[in-house]
């Protein structure tokens, strides 16, 4: 068991087996999570400072922008492209924010598109309720393992693989960095009052579950709340709230009527703050061919409207 916390494919009963299961909470594989989760409440003993809450907050969104540019719209669905050091610092930016590596992020979630909100969908609220879809599915043991026949596009990188499969190095050293940087300040800034233990309780703890819950949002709401542009053979909603804490994803209707494009916000108005930042990224020449949204879209939605007007 232990052995699976550092080697994420340490499965010696075999992943199959494991995948097979049935779904139920497992509380032994869940340790790390739970930590995170209980970690926040040090914050009693941390305290407070202006500068560790600017902190956390900075960190979520760009954090937030590594999951949804990086892990969602580059891994998952390959919408722009980059050179290989550069997909190698994107997982590695992804993976701070703790939701595993960016191999099995988009082998759970490619496999989400293929069966939203159909039986084997294992983070859909429609079939198994608000909760699971949230949070329940990443405690069951069987959503573990990396499904790398999802993924055999980004498993043909031996670096990409290994970030994946030792998914708590780069945790590790993020929070070890935020501690260091806290007590460096609390050395040479001391008029912004903090130290290390409190910046790595505000970055660490406070700063991911935030995080982690914002990403579970959609998973949950916006397959539950919100309007339907399309009419998608799943239950996907566009929320201007949920794209406003995701950064973007909120536009999740949009997202399932066509997952291939750079952009979830399809109108001028649809915000999409990570589009907007990977379109500065391309012209940096960091990342490039950024995928459009198709022409037949527009029409669709152009054909809607005119629909409403007669
Ligand atoms: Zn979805
Ligand atoms: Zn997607």
């Amino acid at each position: 068991m232990l052995k699976q916390w550092v080697d994420s494919d340490y499965h010696p009963e075999g992943e199959e087996v494991v995948r097979a299961r049935p779904d139920k909470v497992d509380i032994k594989r869940t340790v790390p999570f739970i930590i995170l989760h209980v970690g926040c409440l040090l914050v009693i003993w941390a305290g407070f400072s202006w500068f560790a809450v600017f902190a956390a907050v900075a960190l979520y969104v760009i954090r937030m922008f590594a999951i949804t540019a990086f892990y969602h719209r580059y891994f998952s669905h390959r919408t722009f492209r980059t050179s290989r050091a550069g997909q190698f610092l994107f997982a590695v930016w992804g993976n701070t924010a703790m939701q595993r590596g960016a191999l099995w992020w988009a082998s759970v979630h490619r496999h989400h598109h293929q069966h939203s909100d159909e039986v084997p969908d294992v983070h859909s609220p429609k079939q198994f309720g608000f909760w699971w879809s949230h949070i329940g599915w990443i405690t069951s043991q069987r959503n573990f393992p990396t499904d790398y026949s999802r993924i055999k596009d980004l498993a043909a990188f031996p670096e990409l693989k290994f970030l994946n499969r030792h998914d708590q190095v780069v945790p590790i050293v993020y929070g070890i960095v935020l501690w260091a940087v806290g007590a460096a300040l609390e050395r040479w800034a001391p008029g912004l009052g903090t130290n290390g233990f409190q910046l790595f309780v505000w970055g660490f703890f406070i700063s991911t579950v935030f995080l982690l819950h914002g990403t579970f949002c959609i998973n949950s709401m916006a397959h539950v709340l919100g309007s339907r542009r399309f009419k998608t053979d799943d239950d996907s909603r566009n929320n201007f709230w949920l794209a406003l804490i995701t950064l973007g994803e909120g536009w999740h209707n949009n997202h399932h009527r066509y997952a291939f494009s750079a952009r979830q916000g399809f109108m001028w108005w649809e915000i999409d703050m990570s589009y907007y930042a990977l379109k500065v990224m391309s012209w940096t020449g960091l990342i490039w061919d950024l995928r459009p949204v198709p022409k037949a879209v527009y029409a669709e939605i152009g054909a809607a409207r005119e629909e409403t007007k007669a």
